[in-house]
């Protein structure tokens, strides 16, 4: 989180410096304090404002750029994302632009500013792109005002409205309340079943049933929605050995198992990257050969600079020319290799080779090896507790890809040599714990 919020106070600060007359209304700790400040900024002629910061009754704005247009003002709110997601960035703008209207400022033009898709570093004069959302802003505007009277009503009320949890707990937000609502719920429930319609949902919320094994026999469910529920209420174990024996004749020793970990600037930082292109500072490769011989390859980039080009040749001396790359979800792996084929066209032939190589081990979760215990999803944190138990994340400080972002991000810029040693040691311990389990996936599919 505290990530993202960085990213988005940097993109804020770009974001800015596209207005070189922009002046920001001096902070206050009470927002409200900001108000008159913004008035007299306003009145004393300022052509743009950062934060202005508006009060009409309980309702309070501050709209990220506000600048003087021909005939009136332009509202422009920043976001950090790469498109225009109307669910969620339309009610916002239109929020600002109802506060403002009610203001008394005559907004003739409301747009988000977000970033640009086909800005490339070190380039960012195309950083951001404008979406004129005046129209659907102002079309919104009677949504608004109901939402604004529903919830002074919710604020006036002595007791929390009475909501049930459900698949709004998560969307598109994980709900800051979610932990307080959703304690005491132990297990799926049908808020996960997939694809289930809010029509068909409302009954079995109306009832009061809430886990997959409480669901009637006569619940109008589609083929598939009763195939998953009954799997977990039953708490099946499904294992197809045949289609497993037969995917993994097809593998070609030496098998390489194989993770990268990636780093995503909002900012591109590196030459030809775009906003949020996924460039690989780590890898972590187990080799297996036929004799059972296993070795273990890294490498981790421990600098501030581009780690692509470093990474690149060193993993050009640990991967052969022959055998199966096996990964978990490949699409990721396959995409990081080919950007980096793109980056490095001396190396494209070798890096597109072994995206070719690649070899997934995630379907073999989805189509033949199915497990309750998995939950709904079956990714390597859910597979390994129940395949390999004794190999756990838990202990590792470095414990998902977001924390080795992170700790990456920390370790590079850290000048004291034994804390980043430190740090070092926790990114190496988390890739290698990564591509250890798929070996002992791999040994574990094999033995069944
Ligand atoms: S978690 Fe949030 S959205 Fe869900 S019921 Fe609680 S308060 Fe409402």
């Amino acid at each position: 989180a505290q990530r993202r919020l960085r990213a988005g106070q940097a993109v804020d600060m770009r974001a800015r410096e596209q207005f070189p007359d922009g002046r920001p209304v001096p902070y206050r700790p009470q927002p409200k304090e900001m108000a008159p400040l913004t008035a007299r900024m306003i009145a004393d002629g300022a052509e743009t404002l950062f934060q202005a910061t508006f009060v009409v009754d309980d309702l309070l704005v501050k709209a990220d750029i506000l600048t003087r247009a021909s005939d009136g003002w332009h509202l422009i709110e920043v976001k950090s994302s790469t498109g225009y997601k109307e669910k969620e960035h339309l009610p916002d703008v239109a929020f600002q632009l109802h506060v403002l209207q009610k203001a008394g400022l005559n907004v003739t033009q409301a747009s988000l500013m977000r970033l640009n898709n086909d800005c490339r570093a070190p380039d960012l004069s195309n950083l951001f792109a404008l979406n004129d959302v005046t129209a659907d802003a102002r079309a919104f505007l009677p949504q608004v005002a109901a939402d604004i009277a529903d919830m002074r009503q919710i604020a006036a009320a002595d007791a929390p409205p009475d909501v049930s949890i459900g698949r709004h707990c998560a969307r598109p937000y994980t709900c800051l309340f979610y932990d307080h609502c959703w304690q005491g719920v132990n297990g799926l429930t049908i808020y996960d079943i997939p694809r289930l319609s809010a029509k068909k949902e409302r009954p079995l919320q109306e009832a009061n049933t809430l886990y997959l094994a409480d669901i009637p026999d006569d619940a109008p469910l589609t083929a598939a929605q009763r195939k998953f529920v009954d799997f977990h209420a039953q708490q099946q174990v499904n294992i197809d050995r045949e289609s497993i024996r037969r995917e993994l004749a097809g593998l070609e020793y030496p098998l390489y198992f194989f993770d990268f970990e990636t780093i995503d600037y909002a900012i591109p930082h590196f030459d030809g990257c775009k906003p949020y292109q996924q460039v690989p500072f780590q890898y972590s490769c187990h080799i297996l050969h036929a004799d059972g011989t296993l070795i273990h390859r890294e490498y981790l980039h421990t600098d501030d600079d581009d780690p692509r080009r470093p990474l690149a040749e060193t993993l050009l001396t640990h991967i052969g020319e022959t055998g199966h790359l096996i990964a978990y979800n490949i699409p990721f792996e396959r995409s990081v290799l080919h950007k980096l084929a793109d980056h490095l066209p001396e190396y494209a032939v070798h890096l597109r080779d072994m995206a070719d190589r690649l070899w997934d081990q995630l379907p073999i979760f989805r189509k033949y090896y199915r497990d309750y215990r998995f939950g709904k999803s079956n990714s390597l944190k859910s597979v390994l507790p129940v395949i390999a138990p004794e190999l756990s994340y838990k202990t590792l400080e470095v414990q998902n890809g977001t924390q080795a972002q992170v700790v990456w991000e920390e370790m590079i810029g850290e000048g004291d040599t034994a804390v980043k040693q430190q740090m070092i040691e926790q990114l190496l311990a988390y890739c290698h714990l990564d591509t250890l389990a798929m070996v002992e996936i791999h040994h574990t599919l094999k033995s069944i």
